[in-house]
Formats: structure tokens, C-alpha cells, sequence
């Protein structure tokens, strides 16, 4: 099944606007999430998107570009202006009741209302461009109206603009029996627990010797990664990968940091799916040298030694020390370091690079230069959101725990575990980037220094 999904509106054209919203960002943050949900959980769907960031695109190259990649879908996300209120959705008017476009409308309408919180103005027909002019069936959704201070209350809701995607989503999984992605272990696949990987042969031996006094049973076996012999300290094997994960669990309960699961596929049948495979099941996770500090690791700074920091260099540093400690904790990446690499990001939150402050954006999120300054969110907290979904998408190849919405927007782009630490982050955060981790590292040294000296002075405090 191939969709295109079209956010509306875009660049020069604003669309609609009301309660300091506008249109276009409202369609793309949607659109979006569409696309992400679809690719994370859905099998047999190919999505292309008519635009994924703020630029300008005429109807008809919208229409001419899903007629010639032979979409068997086009969907149009729009938000509805002009002193009314609720959802409705369009058909092109030329089109009876009895067809499968119509059909496909039924089943995503009443999806789309089971999800929205909005009052149903039912399903209608429309002489519009893009539902003319497309060549396979189309719908064109009105989510709300923007000039209405009730819907754009809910529209500045991440939860909200997260719901509306999944209604679209649910319905499109209806109406075109989309295969969910199998969650459960892939047959013949193995999740070896790997408590502790080194270079000197003695250093592993040493490690399996300290995980028999914590009643560990563990063996050293030795594998060749770009041409370099590493130590592997194998503290178990499992066919379901829940229980390869508790068992790293109980290692970093027994103060084993460093472990982590490597999948190996018995030789046939794999190819299963296409390219990136987000959920990861089937993919031999990338193993970058597993040296240097992990990326996923608790929180050792406080907030408040965070911002204190920022603020040596910059006094009117934006606080957000607690979110990087909140979802650091909550991902069980290390947030210290994240806010290392936003201060890195966004030169001590003073914003110099083409990045502006008022995106939030604090790890240059899809600022790739050239006039494209990258993603923006709502609120600082949404910010360091999706700077943590971004690490998470690198360091752990699980599916993103659900508590927040997915908020990063490329998210889905990242090959998931291909970066366990923050140097493995080198060429791929930042291009070119071949100190990209290194500077984050250097920087998180003096956060921890200058952290030490501000207890000493309280400490001294104390006589
Ligand atoms: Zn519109």
C-alpha cells in the first residue's frame, strides 16, 4: 500500500491562522506523526510525504507527484477556519456514495472522532483541487478549526495533535488491512547478554571473576569487529528479548553499567522486512566500538548544578536542567551528558548557529544549513523531549516507551542502536563530525568539575 500524505499548506502559504496558531505547522506536526506511527508499527506501507518541513509546494505539484508514483492513496491533513467548530472530512464531489472512496471515507471518519474529542460535522464532498486532480482516492481531513479558541486549545496540545494521528492512522489500518509489526520475538533469533566488552583479554576475565562473586554465571568469548579483537563477557543467551533485557537489568543492579544485548539471526529467513526495520527485531544491532561512555546511563548532576553551569558562561541560560533530568530518567539515558551536548548544540543556550531560540530546538534537530534551520517545539520541556526521543532512537534499538508522545520528528530516520555511546555519535549528529562526541565528552568533564567545586565551596560553608 502506498500513501502519500500531504500536509496542507506550507513555506509562503500560511493557510489558515487564529489563536496565535497557523495552519501549515498544525498539518505538518500531524502529518508528521502519521508517518511516524505508520512506519513504526505497519508492515506493508510505503508513505512519501509531500513536503516534511516548512516549504512551499503548489497543488499540482502535490497531485502530479502522487499520480506519478502510483499512489494507491492520497491523504490531505488540514485545519478548518471561519466561526465553526468539530471535524469533518471531504471527497471529491464527483463521486457516488457506493464507491471505494466513499467506503474508505466511512471507515476513517469514524475512526478519526473516536480519537479526537471534537463535535462530528459529518462526512462530506468538495469540489477541491487535490481531491480532483488525484488520480487514485483521496480524503482531505478539516481537523478542527483554528479560529475557534476551544479546537486550538486542543491543537496546542502535543497528546492531542498525537491522538488525531493515530485516528487517521486506525482508520487507514481499517480501511487498508494494514499487517501490524509483529512485536514478539523473531523465530531463530537470539539476544545474548554481553556484561562488559574489552580489548585486553585479562580486563574481561576480570569481569566475569567480579559477576561469580554477585552469583553471575558469565564466559569470555572473543569476536572481531573492524578488524580488532574484542573480549566479550556473555552473561546468558534468550530467545525472547524481554528477558535478554532483564537480564541487563540485573547487571546494572549489580553495578555492570556497560552491558548490552546483541541479536544474531540463525542464517535463513531473514530479510524479512525492508530496509530500516525501526523496530529493530530483525536487524543485527550495529555494535560501534563499545567504548567510551554509554549514552543510555543515569543522571549523576542535579538540575541545579546543570543550570548553574550554563549560567557561568551564559546568566540568561534557559532552565531546563529538570527535563534533561525528568526524561533522562524516564529513557534511562544519561540527561547530564544531553545537556552537555545542547550546550554544544546551541553554544550555552545563547543560540549563535542558525538555529533561533524561540524553536526550542536544542540539539540542532534537522538543521541541516542551507537556509533550513531545522525542527521547532511548543515549549522548552517539548524541546528536550524530543532531543531525548533523538538519543533514544541512536542508543536503544527498543520501541519508544509510551508515556510521551513521539515529538521527535526524525526519529524514524535514525538505523535504531547504531550509536551506544557518544562518540559512535561522530558523522551521524553532526556532519562533519569527527569530535562531535569527543566535545560533548570535554564538555561534561567541566560540568562535573565545576559541579565539584560548587560542593566544596558549600561543603566549606559547612565548618
Ligand atoms: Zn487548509
Amino acid at each position: 500500500m502506498k500513501l502519500y500524505l500531504d500536509p496542507g499548506h506550507g513555506g509562503t502559504d500560511s493557510g489558515a491562522s487564529g489563536n496565535g496558531l497557523l495552519e501549515k505547522d498544525i498539518t505538518l506536526d500531524i502529518a508528521l506523526k502519521i508517518n511516524s506511527i505508520l512506519n513504526n508499527d505497519y508492515e506493508n506501507i510505503e508513505v512519501k510525504m509531500s513536503r516534511t518541513s516548512d516549504s512551499t509546494k503548489s497543488l499540482s505539484q502535490r497531485t502530479n507527484e502522487a499520480n506519478a508514483w502510483g499512489a494507491n492513496y492520497y491523504l490531505s491533513i488540514h485545519i478548518n477556519a471561519g466561526g465553526g467548530t468539530g471535524y469533518e472530512d471531504y471527497i471529491y464531489s464527483g463521486i457516488s456514495d457506493t464507491s471505494t472512496t466513499a467506503s474508505y471515507q466511512t471507515i476513517i471518519h469514524a475512526e478519526v472522532l473516536k480519537t479526537n474529542q471534537l463535535r462530528d460535522r459529518g462526512k462530506k464532498k468538495a469540489n477541491f483541487h487535490v481531491l480532483r486532480e488525484s488520480k487514485m482516492p483521496a480524503l482531505l481531513s478539516e481537523n478542527g478549526f483554528i479560529d475557534n479558541s476551544q479546537d486550538a486549545a486542543l491543537m496546542k496540545q502535543a497528546s492531542w495533535l498525537q491522538n488525531v494521528a493515530e485516528g487517521h492512522v486506525n482508520g487507514l489500518a481499517k480501511a487498508f488491512n494494514l499487517k501490524p509489526k509483529s512485536t514478539g520475538p523473531v523465530s531463530g533469533t537470539l539476544y545474548k547478554v554481553i556484561a562488559g566488552s574489552f580489548k585486553s583479554k585479562q580486563n574481561a576475565d576480570d569481569r566475569a571473576a567480579f559477576l561469580k562473586t554477585k552469583g553471575i554465571e558469565s564466559f569470555v568469548v572473543s569476536t572481531i569487529i573492524s578488524g580488532e579483537t574484542w573480549y566479550r563477557v556473555q552473561a546468558g543467551a534468550f530467545a525472547n528479548r524481554e528477558n535478554a533485557e532483564k537480564s541487563v537489568t540485573a547487571l546494572k543492579n549489580a553495578g555492570i553499567t556497560d552491558a548490552f544485548i546483541v541479536s544474531e539471526n540463525s542464517s535463513e529467513g531473514g530479510g524479512g522486512t525492508n530496509g530500516g526495520s525501526p523496530g529493530g527485531q530483525d536487524n543485527q544491532p550495529p555494535i560501534a566500538t563499545p567504548t567510551g561512555l554509554s549514552i543510555l546511563g543515569p543522571t549523576l548532576l542535579s538540575p541545579e548544578l546543570m543550570n548553574a553551569f550554563a549560567k557561568k558562561v551564559n546568566p540568561n541560560a534557559v532552565e531546563v536542567g529538570n527535563y534533561y533530568l525528568t526524561f533522562g530518567d524516564y529513557y534511562g539515558i544519561r540527561g547530564d551528558v544531553a545537556f552537555a551536548q545542547a550546550l554544544h548544540e546551541t553554544n550555552y543556550f545563547r543560540f549563535t548557529g542558525i538555529v533561533k531560540p524561540e524553536q526550542n530546538n536544542f540539539a540542532g534537530l534537522a538543521a541541516t544549513g542551507q537556509g533550513n534551520s531545522g525542527a521547532s517545539f511548543k515549549t522548552p520541556e517539548e524541546g528536550v523531549l524530543a532531543h531525548l526521543q533523538h538519543l533514544y532512537a541512536y542508543a536503544a534499538t527498543n520501541p519508544l516507551p509510551a508515556k510521551y508522545p513521539l515529538v521527535d520528528p526524525r526519529f524514524n530516520l535514525v538505523t535504531r542502536g547504531s550509536a551506544p555511546t557518544w562518540t559512535a555519535l561522530n558523522g551521524k549528529w553532526a556532519v562533519p563530525g569527527s569530535n562531535y562526541g569527543q566535545s560533548i565528552i570535554d564538555l561534561y568533564g567541566k560540568m562535573i568539575d565545576s559541579s565539584v567545586q560548587n560542593l566544596e565551596t558549600i561543603r566549606q560553608g559547612l565548618q
